[in-house]
């Protein structure tokens, strides 16, 4: 059970018809199939150990998504890195996770092989956007013809590095199985069918694109619109020809600056990897007609849950990522263990056949973040209405402990968000001489925006012990590449505030 070989079933009868409309380059199914299989046999050449991995560094291309289908095919251990990684970043993970070859962009061949050499990795080669690079060099000679690997379904596909939010990343062990299952659940429960056209936008080193979004379109043999980079201008153009858009927070935004948005023959929105602002959501509504479906997962275990695609499923409610995707255990869990009630904010833990084996190298780590009883603890906290929808309210590590108060950072920056002049808001904690730790806001302005009016409204709508003591303004909240706010950072350069 090779997890390409299962996505291969899903092509479309006939191999000829268009796969990937990359900007007008057209791929058909059978290029990804015969790519992946050159790709497969030169890798099956470099005489690599069982479960080799191989890093790829590489800016987002459609040969890129090949070669992912290659390691698979060939049975090898796929692993993305963000291609903004500079050296000391890259360093750890070629470190940590010792893989055998390493792909690159041809304009960091330089320092990425001095560095990937030095630590013993024995293959470099490069891979560019425009379809050049020593890789699709040396596949172009191999057989068009390879009989994929065999796999069980517990065996490695990827190592997954997260996003690195809380803390260092940590690599995510995914075996065949989950990747399968959990493309199967989606593949069911958001209705994909051959005649979907994927709007692809969205990077290829992370669960979102390259799983959610990849997998679902080749999955059941749809077309895919591939951009390389996300340019709103171009997706707007584009817009009218896709059925399936799938986007983080930040794409919908941009997408709202549009003057155009032709969103006919789109029949499914859906947003995720990080929280999607309800204003944001009611926008989206208000200019296309769609209500946007979100959904809630991880590195570690895929998708967990959705809110509803059919209407027979349920209603799609914005401001929470719906139940839990069928096959998935949801529970909502108090700090002493024991079970929340409906509707109580808790701990949230999960288990299924998508949930990972376990953090590459790191056993303890491992061993701490699932309970005796074999759920895993995401590190996320929420609640779940009586309808079995869950809400996020934050991350346990981003929860503020004000002069003995819980504070959850995502209610608070609800109410600011309603705030005249206001942007959008990151809410952190910073230490403090009396309280342990003091709220802050961290605020972008769409206007004038005054932090100690902001401070007043507040003390008339919440509690005093959730009112910001600061109130910071900034042109931008700092985000990585998937659209997440760096509240790690925030409260790094606020750390001295109150000292
Ligand atoms: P790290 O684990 O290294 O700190 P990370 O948790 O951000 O980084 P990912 O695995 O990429 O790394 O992201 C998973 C997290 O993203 C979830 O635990 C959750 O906090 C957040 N997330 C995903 N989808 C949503 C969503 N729809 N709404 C809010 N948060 C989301
Ligand atoms: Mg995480």
């Amino acid at each position: 059970m090779n997890l390409f070989a299962a996505l291969r079933a899903g092509f479309p009868a006939d191999l000829d018809a268009t796969a990937i409309d990359a900007d007008g380059a057209l791929y058909s199914w059978r290029d990804l199939e015969r790519g992946s299989a050159m790709l497969a046999n030169w890798l099956g050449r470099l005489d690599l150990p069982a479960g080799s991995r191989v890093a790829v560094h590489a800016d987002k291309s459609v040969e890129g998504l090949i070669l992912y289908l290659a390691v698979l095919r060939a049975g090898f251990v796929y692993l993305p890195l963000n291609p903004a990684y500079q050296a000391s970043e890259l360093e750890h993970f070629i470190t940590d996770a010792a893989p055998g070859v390493v792909v690159c962009a041809g304009k960091n061949f330089g320092w990425v092989s001095k560095l990937a050499f030095q630590r013993g990795v024995r293959w470099v080669f490069t891979l560019n956007d425009d379809r050049s690079g020593t890789l699709l060099d040396r596949a172009t000679q191999m057989s068009d013809v390879h009989e994929p690997a065999h796999r069980e379904a517990s065996d490695l596909a990827a190592i997954l590095y997260t996003s690195g939010t809380t803390g260092r990343s940590k690599g995510a062990m995914l075996s065949h199985g989950n990747l399968l299952s959990n493309a199967k659940t989606l593949r069911d429960f958001w209705d994909w069918k051959p005649s979907d056209v994927l709007l692809h936008a969205l990077p290829i080193f992370h669960v979102h694109g390259l799983f959610v979004a990849s997998h679902g379109a080749l999955l059941n043999g749809s077309k895919m619109l591939w951009f390389n980079k996300f340019d709103a201008a171009a997706v707007a153009r584009r817009l009218p020809e896709a059925t399936v858009f799938m986007g983080v927070p930040t794409l919908y935004v941009r997408l709202l600056q549009e003057k155009q948005l032709d969103t006919r023959n789109i029949r499914l929105f859906i947003s995720g990897s990080a929280p999607l602002l309800i204003e944001t959501w009611r926008d989206w509504q208000a200019r296309t007609g769609h209500l946007i479906l979100e959904r809630y997962g991880m590195s570690e275990t895929l998708m967990l849950t959705s809110n509803p695609c059919r209407a027979e499923d349920g209603e799609r409610v914005g401001g929470t990522v719906g139940p839990a995707l069928p096959g998935v255990g949801l529970r909502i869990l108090r700090d002493d263990g024991e079970a929340c009630a409906t509707d109580e904010i808790g701990h949230v833990q999960v288990r299924g056949p998508n949930v990972f084996s376990g953090y590459w190298q790191m056993p303890e780590k491992t061993a701490e973040e699932f309970t005796a009883d074999g759920w895993f603890k995401t590190g996320d906290v929420g609640r779940v209405d009586a309808r079995g929808y869950l809400t996020l309210i934050g991350r346990s590590k981003d929860l503020i402990i004000s002069g003995g108060f819980n504070v959850y950072p995502a209610e608070v920056e609800g109410f600011i968000n309603e705030l005249p002049g206001v942007g959008e808001s990151a809410v952190i904690g910073v230490p403090h001489p009396d309280f342990g730790e003091a709220v802050v806001a961290v605020v972008t302005a769409t206007g004038s925006l005054d932090a100690e009016a902001v401070i007043a409204a507040l003390k008339t709508r919440i509690a005093g012990f959730k009112v910001p003591k600061r109130v910071i303004v900034m042109a931008e909240l700092p985000r990585n590449a998937m659209g997440k706010v760096q509240k790690k950072l925030l409260r790094e350069q606020h750390a001295g505030l109150f000292n």
